[in-house]
């Protein structure tokens, strides 16, 4: 890789505006059995935002489907694509801020820069009428051209109820699903086994609110 090119993946990096860092080599698959390694390197290879697909990866808390998202968005821009992370709540308090001042094309001109935009977090409360239509303009705008990835904690079977209206929560699932790869991850939240290897290791002190831990 050139220097000029390692300039633009950090400067990349830098404007996705990642909560933290996270990469595929300290993501341990032996843990998680249930992710498929060749479809994550798959991922990783950026194809998938060349032909404007999406992702969805879903299962219980601390499964790792934010580290696998990071890890994806941080591979997509070494493949010189641009990306964005932001959390749903982020996101959508950002659009109805925009549509409330009259601003909402420059936001979603802005979103619509980046090649693939990943969406933390969908679902944990459910969403306005009013956020539910900015964000199926903001998917409509996307469809098949540019990627969305999306981490949620809710089967797709539950987001009609997230999305309130099930007219618009089948216009949403009907685009974002039509070109989509989904990961649905099972298993225990590697958080709470960190702490029970903790336990192990030193039993004396071994903490007994395990679940205190969000
Ligand atoms: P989720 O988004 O599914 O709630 P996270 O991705 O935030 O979970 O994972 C919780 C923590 O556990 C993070 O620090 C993450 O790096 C780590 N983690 C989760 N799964 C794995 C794994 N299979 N290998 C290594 N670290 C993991
Ligand atoms: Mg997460």
């Amino acid at each position: 890789m050139v220097a000029r090119d390692g300039k633009r993946v950090t400067m990349q990096h830098k404007m996705a505006r990642f909560p933290v860092r996270k990469d595929l080599a300290d993501f341990d698959f032996n843990f998680a059995k249930t992710v498929d390694k060749k479809q994550i390197a798959e991922l990783a290879s950026g194809a998938f935002v060349g032909r404007g697909e999406n992702v969805v990866l879903l299962g219980p808390p601390g499964v790792g489907k934010t580290h696998l998202a990071i890890a994806i968005g941080r591979a997509v821009i070494e493949r010189g694509y641009t990306v964005e992370f932001i959390t749903a709540t982020a996101l959508l308090s950002g659009l109805q801020a925009a549509h409330r001042q009259g601003r909402l094309a420059d936001r979603m001109t802005h979103h619509g820069k980046r090649k693939l935009l990943i969406i933390d977090e969908l679902g944990y409360l459910p969403l306005e009428r009013e956020a539910a239509c900015l964000f199926f303009a903001l998917v409509a705008q996307r469809y098949e051209k540019l990627s969305l990835m999306i981490t949620s904690n809710h089967s797709v079977s539950h987001w009609g109820k997230v999305f309130t209206d099930d007219v618009l929560a089948t216009a949403i699932l009907d685009r974002l699903l039509h070109h989509s790869h989904i990961i649905q991850i099972r298993g225990e939240s590697y958080r709470l086994r960190e702490k029970r290897k903790a336990g192990l290791m030193a039993p004396a002190e071994a903490p007994s609110g395990v679940s205190a831990e969000k």
